[in-house]
């Protein structure tokens, strides 16, 4: 049987710290699951897709013109998201809020990890300084912005609390260091293909922006093993992209397309093989 790439490379990254001498903290819990793994049943196979809804408590998002909260269409749309690829049966969905509760960002990214995602989707809808601008769009990780918009919209979302990506505070031994750096190429394609699909399935029915796949760094897509993409579903500071988020049927729709996305995207790449454990 040919195993995915990836598969091997998360196995590999594991495995490697079980080795005596080369362990590196906060790592080895996860080697040590790949030396035993338990019965797993089919179930325990599908793919985990963490939904974070952006924001919540007494971080509101973007208020938008009319006094709508980012967070609560963030909330709303990401818990419809979820009901529908649970629904689907083809995937295990966590988020990483349930209630109206601030959660720094960091947290977010560890939560991820410690559910073992396939798959991180950030559900957002923030604002820019120019009202002009609307349409939907999707983030994948960069040290560098894209361009200028992006810089901002990343620097406001990161204002959320301060960086808390992966830490490897130890020298990593080498073995592990060549198989993080190909994990994380690996799952920079993974994310660039998703925000492929979700660009693909969300501008068959709503206003993108210009040019909608954008990078930079955005502290909440700092998993470097887990394939990321955080979707902002409109602007909450253009007056047209607020009225349509305000409205069921709109983030119902946004839901289906982004249930789509993710169908398609784990259609087409063989990266959700889960690590045993
Ligand atoms: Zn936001």
């Amino acid at each position: 049987m040919m195993l995915p790439r990836r598969y091997l490379l998360r196995r590999g990254l594991a495995a490697s710290f079980l080795l005596p001498g080369l362990v590196v903290p906060g790592i080895a819990e996860a080697g040590r699951r790949v030396k035993h793994p338990p019965h797993k049943s089919p179930a325990a196979a599908l793919p985990l897709v963490v939904i974070d809804p952006g924001h919540g408590g007494k971080d509101p998002g973007a208020i938008g013109i009319t006094g709508l909260y980012e967070k609560h269409v963030a909330f709303a749309t990401a818990t419809e998201l979820a009901h529908l690829l649970t629904a689907s049966g083809k995937y295990h969905v966590a988020m990483t809020r349930t209630s109206d509760r601030f959660i720094p960002l960091e947290h977010r990214v560890d939560f991820a990890h410690s559910k073992r995602a396939d798959l991180f989707v950030s559900m957002h809808a923030d604002a820019l300084p120019d009202p002009f601008v609307r349409g939907a769009s999707v983030y994948t990780m960069a040290n560098k912005a894209s361009d200028h918009q992006t810089a901002l919209l990343a620097e406001r979302e990161n204002s959320a609390d301060r960086f808390g990506a992966l830490n490897f505070h130890a020298e990593p031994p080498i073995v592990a260091n060549i198989l993080t750096s190909l994990l994380e190429k690996e799952t920079k394609t993974c994310s660039a293909r998703m925000a492929h699909s979700v660009v693909k399935n969300l501008g068959r029915e709503l206003p993108l922006l210009v040019n909608p796949s954008r990078q930079a760094r955005f502290v909440v897509l700092s998993a470097a093993d887990i394939p990321s993409v955080l979707v902002e579903m409109g602007f909450m500071s253009n007056r047209k992209d607020e009225a349509a988020l305000h409205r069921a049927d709109h983030r119902r729709l946004i839901a289906q397309s982004m249930k789509n996305a993710v169908d398609a995207y784990f259609e087409t790449t063989a990266a959700f093989t889960r690590l045993p454990g």
